[in-house]
């Protein structure tokens, strides 16, 4: 199955047309645009095409339109050049940038004001909760800035800048500050207006427009100050030595004939219309889902979002498996999701901030692509309902054995046997109430206990939560929450006792504090043996025993080791999406990473070869290591995950999604 990409802010593919205008440029029409021969004059002329091209597309016909390596470079020239006419002039204490600007935005003005000694105070311009500038602020501020930096449209949310209002407050300025305007997430969605707004700098990048990385433009306004980043051979007017990037530059003068001609990207009606039908279908796919900025305020190519109860990497992985590519709001580190500065700034709340998913378009997509797209996110909705994840209409989940709920390092264990219909919860903490309630309620068994193996205070805090939220009152238990008189708890056929500082079932595995204090499952294998309990799961895992299989690899492996068994350890939101490749001979078993103690005991009992995939290739080794360390000799992960298959690996890996969900 194709993938539907959905992060066109992060960057896009490039438009057949500017691929093969690179390809020209680099094979018949490779001239240096500095040689006076004819091979130079062609390559000159081209280059002139594209920037007369550019002025027209930007309604700028004065001023100057310099070639560069990106937006970056773009900030750190206008930042420079601004900065150097600063040096000296009085009654100027500030440089001033939106809160919600790109990081190369602040960190330009840093490094410029530092290494150019201005000492200069850099403030960053509040914005409101719907992220537009506080034009109070500025009003206030303004008089005395050097130079004010605002984007045009922002890359996380879309949300459109007021520069009409911007334009106003600084031309009330008795000197006005410089003004830079980023233009990279507005080329080709919205118009600037450079002249008459009157901005000093506009930088812009090609990759964020179909044409390929390496590739930008800066807009300087006729009489603005201009300082060269790059001296050198004088190309670009001694403005920017360094021979041009021909190939770039021709490539994106196919993407400003595209945009000129108008065949290749929908107007901005247009695009709204797709983007209602997306919001739609999130809407239905995740209730409760909001929407982290006005659709009205923001570009119609970006939708930014939250869904109550499901962490930004949940449905990225969800989103992943149905092989939709989208982007968190925020930056994840390995142990916890940052929250996104953005939303930050914007004074979301956390969850919003933490949990929020960016979804955008670019202007090329058309209406098939969003259908697709549609169906695709509906899909991910059932999924959820599936897997009992959705924030609501959740199908029955009666589930069988040892579930893991992992949050930020610890982990919590829910016991069921769906005979006897009862269940143990284990080491819940308070923020993990809502998503086990929901569980519980999903699989409606009995819940027999809610205990701590370690007698921390959060856990019996959870205790009284879960039991309110759940209006239940649960057997009389001691302090930790073990059932009065009950030396060992019975759950069907499985039995539970107290061990020392472990909780252990059926003699096998041990829950708890004396396990690891990061995540507290052990599989003690064969007997009672410290030597041989396991660490499953949240904790880093220090050292690999277990070996690593290339994708390219991935059918000899099967052919030489038929007795091995694949193990697809993705969660089952993950699984519904879709398939395990298609390999001649390949015998698979879906255990997902959370159900990995339950399949143990069979593995240990009768050790084969095991390779355990997932997405990125971290889950996987999660799980070969977990049984490298048990002694298991032959586990295996494939290294870099399912994502880095080759594309032969992967055509039969389509994911399935059940035609009822399509459009
Ligand atoms: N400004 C904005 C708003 C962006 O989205 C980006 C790219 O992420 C940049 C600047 C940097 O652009 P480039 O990758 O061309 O250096």
């Amino acid at each position: 199955m194709e993938e539907i990409y959905l992060d066109a802010n992060a960057t896009t593919p490039v438009l057949p047309a500017a691929r093969a205008a690179a390809l020209a440029a680099m094979s018949e029409d490779f001239g240096n645009p500095s040689s006076v021969h004819s091979t130079g004059l062609k390559a000159r002329a081209m280059m002139d095409a594209v920037r007369e091209r550019a002025r027209r597309v930007l309604n700028a016909p004065d001023g100057r339109l310099l070639f560069m390596s990106g937006a970056t470079e773009g900030i750190q020239t206008a930042v420079l050049s601004a900065l150097t006419a600063l040096r000296g002039r009085l009654g100027v204490d500030y440089l001033l940038y939106g809160a919600t600007e790109h990081k190369a935005v602040p960190e330009a003005l840093k490094h410029w004001n530092a290494l150019l000694g201005l000492q200069l105070q850099v403030l960053a311009i509040p914005v409101d909760a719907q992220g537009r500038h506080d034009l109070d602020w500025l009003r206030e501020h303004a008089p005395r800035a050097g130079l004010v930096c605002t984007m045009a449209a922002n890359n996380e949310t879309g949300v459109v800048s007021d520069l009409d209002g911007i334009a106003a407050v600084l031309n009330a300025c008795e000197t006005r500050p410089f003004w830079m305007v980023d233009g990279v997430q507005a080329l080709g969605k919205l118009p600037l207006q450079l002249r008459e707004r009157g901005i000093d700098y506009a930088p812009f990048s090609g990759h964020k427009l179909y044409a390929p990385k390496g590739i930008g433009m800066l807009y300087v306004r006729e009489g603005a100050p201009f300082t060269p980043l790059m001296a050198g051979g004088g190309q670009e007017g001694a403005l920017r030595s360094g021979t041009e990037n021909m190939s770039g530059i021709a490539a994106l003068g196919a993407v400003l004939a595209a945009l000129e001609e108008g065949q290749s990207f929908r107007d901005h009606a247009m695009l709204a219309r797709f983007r209602d039908a997306l919001a739609q279908a999130l809407q239905e796919a995740f209730p409760g889902l909001v929407f982290n900025v006005p659709l009205a305020l923001s570009l119609p190519t970006t939708l930014n979002f939250a869904v109550p109860g499901l962490s930004s990497r949940l449905l990225q992985d969800l989103f992943d498996a149905a092989e939709v590519r989208v982007s968190g709001g925020s930056a994840c580190s390995a142990a916890k999701a940052q929250p996104s500065f953005v939303l930050q700034a914007m004074g979301l709340p956390d969850w919003q901030a933490a949990g929020a998913v960016r979804l955008s378009i670019g202007p090329a997509a058309d209406a098939n692509f969003i259908a697709e797209a549609c169906a695709r996110i509906r899909a991910c909705g059932e999924s959820l309902r599936q897997s009992c994840l959705s924030p609501a209409e959740n199908l029955p989940l009666p589930d069988d054995g040892i579930t893991r709920f992992a949050q930020d390092g610890a982990c919590c264990y829910l016991i069921a046997d769906r005979e006897a219909r009862a269940c143990v919860l284990i080491d819940p903490l308070p923020e993990q109430v809502s998503r086990l309630a929901q569980r519980l309620r999903c699989q409606d068994f009995a819940l027999r206990a809610v205990i701590s193996s370690s007698g921390e205070p959060a856990h019996a805090e959870a205790r009284e939560l879960l039991a309110a939220e759940l209006g239940l009152s649960l057997p009389a238990a001691d302090a930790r929450g073990w059932p009065l008189d009950t030396p060992v708890l019975a759950l069907g056929q499985r039995r539970l006792e107290r061990r020392g500082q472990s909780l252990l079932l059926d003699g096998q595995i041990a829950f708890g504090a004396a396990a690891d204090p990061a995540c507290g499952a052990r599989f003690i294998a064969p007997a009672f043996d410290a030597e041989q309990q396991i660490v499953l799961g949240c904790a880093p895992a220090t050292a690999c025993d277990a070996g690593q299989l290339d994708g390219r690899a991935l059918q000899d492996f099967v052919e030489r080791q038929p007795e091995a068994l694949l193990v697809d350890v993705r969660e089952p939101y993950e699984q519904f999406l879709s398939r395990t490749p298609e390999l001649a001979g390949a015998r698979w078993e879906a255990v997902p990473l959370s159900r990995l103690l339950n399949a143990l005991p069979a593995w240990l009992a009768q050790p084969r070869p095991l390779l355990f995939v997932c997405r990125s290739g971290n889950r996987s080794r999660q799980a070969a290591l977990a049984l490298a360390r048990l002694g298991h000799a032959q586990s295996y992960t494939l290294a870099g995950g399912l994502a880095l298959l080759p594309a032969t690996a992967k055509t039969g890996s389509a994911t399935s999604i059940d035609p009822a969900f399509h459009v």
